[in-house]
């Protein structure tokens, strides 16, 4: 058994009276197992001092897509379906087993680097065994799965893919990954979006969901030009043809959700789906602005991600905090999205969404180790007398203030040298590949 006790740090819960302490974290193997001042166990493996820290939950961002880290800066200033046609689907058709585990492991440092701890990742068509083994290796939780995409205009030949073979092969990765290293690795279906999907797909994505009872991620309502071909191609506006097929329900995390009417809210509502609300890739792709206050009100499950990094152009979940709040401020007035609102939905929402609420989110007595300590003892966070944890958080402090990060209680990066990925590989590799990549789409 590991046992890791951190000793006398602040320690921003999130547990259901929001509580923030002072005191020490013991933790067993991939447990929290006490929580309080002075615990004095009579052995442990390691003690981190944590004084004048401040520990919180790893962050959980619901919409990624690790197979695009290499393409960051390589799709800029574009709208969604020329972004897609013109950069993404050629980069990503491009892409080989090398290229895949190094854009994954590129990603993943970073979103380490960054705090987060679960990530909701979208792969793309093929290779995705590769992504499945940097996140294997890398020690994050995610839930991953291979893009499916049977269906569309302009999608490059090598993204073309049968119904029959797309099912299979999500198939084939799901029982080999879903379940691996006691759970760290769950799978889940990832149909594009409705564009890229024949309704036979969808259908049967709907009926293995139920199956295996895994999750369906996948994107919708994000761009206006998007919902028009949905409702030419189907007569149907994007939800309403999801819960139409029966996908609409609590294993959905939809990805978006700016131009939702009425109907759809309440769809989404009575349904229990998951909303990922992605602020920064939203408007870099010139897409909109989610309703998040409302649909905050109405108790839809809303969550945040950062996307992929071609479209926002980080993985940091301290900058979809800022901007999460910050956007809804100007319209729907100060108060819309405050800074514990936004917290709450980087960490115990995310949890929620990924149907893990009782294994992370927060910093609780039998849950997973899961967590981040920061140092925000500097210039920026400071003065830090009789202002809210919360507020320093999510509006002055930045990815460089965490210092270490736990997943599934081993450390993966310990005062911000990196204990599982090696940077001095993987940056080198990472140009190598999108190198390669490039000159393989005729993209330079
Ligand atoms: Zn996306």
């Amino acid at each position: 058994m590991t046992t890791i006790l951190i000793k006398n740090a602040e320690i921003v819960t999130m547990n259901r009276k929001s509580e923030i302490i002072t005191g020490d974290i013991l933790i067993e193997n991939d447990r929290i197992t006490a929580i309080g001042p002075d615990l004095d166990p009579a052995q442990v493996d390691k003690i981190i001092d944590a004084t004048n820290r401040t520990v919180i939950p790893g962050f959980v961002q619901t919409h990624i897509h690790l197979c695009q880290t290499l393409f960051r800066g390589k799709g800029d200033d574009l709208e969604l379906m020329d972004w897609l046609k013109k950069r993404i689907w050629p980069l990503e058709a491009s892409h080989d087993e090398e290229s895949i585990y190094y854009s994954a492991l590129l990603g993943i440092g970073e979103l380490i680097q960054s705090g987060t701890t679960t990530i909701v990742d979208m792969e793309t068509v093929h290779h995705t065994d590769f992504a499945f083994q940097a996140i294997a290796s890398s020690g994050i939780r995610a839930l991953s799965g291979k893009v499916m995409m049977d269906k569309g205009d302009e999608v490059p030949y090598a993204l073309r893919e049968k119904t029959a073979d797309s099912l299979q092969q999500s198939v084939d990765l799901l029982e080999k990954w879903h379940g691996y290293d006691d759970g760290r690795i769950q799978y889940a279906f990832s149909p594009r979006f409705v564009i890229s999907c024949t309704e036979e797909l969808l259908r049967e994505v709907r009926s293995l969901s139920e199956q295996y009872q895994v999750k369906v991620h996948t994107h919708a309502s994000e761009n206006l030009g998007e919902i028009e071909i949905v409702q030419a191609e189907t007569g149907m506006r994007n939800v309403v043809y999801l819960d139409h097929l029966g996908l609409a329900n609590e294993r959905l995390i939809l990805a978006h959700c700016i131009w939702l009417d009425e109907e759809e809210k309440r769809i989404i509502h009575e349904r229990g789906v998951h909303v990922s609300h992605c602020p920064g890739s939203n408007l870099k792709l010139a897409s909109g602005i989610a309703e998040t206050p409302e649909m905050l009100k109405m108790d839809i499950s809303v969550s945040l991600g950062a996307d992929g990094a071609p479209c926002n152009n980080n993985l940091d979940m301290f900058n979809e905090m800022r901007l999460a709040a910050l956007i809804q401020k100007p319209i729907h007035g100060p108060t819309a999205m405050n800074a514990q609102t936004v917290f709450r939905m980087a960490t115990i929402g995310g949890a929620r969404a990924v149907g893990m609420e009782k294994e992370i989110g927060s910093i609780e007595v039998g849950k997973k180790a899961d967590l981040a300590i920061l140092d925000l003892v500097n210039f920026h966070t400071y003065p830090s007398f009789d202002v809210d944890p919360i507020s320093r958080i999510v509006y002055s402090a930045t990815r460089a203030d965490v210092e270490t990060t736990i997943i599934n209680g081993r450390i993966v990066m310990e005062n911000r040298i990196m204990r599982t990925i090696d940077k001095d590989i993987v940056l080198p590799e990472a140009n190598r590949s999108i190198q390669r990549l490039l000159k393989r789409s005729n993209l330079r």
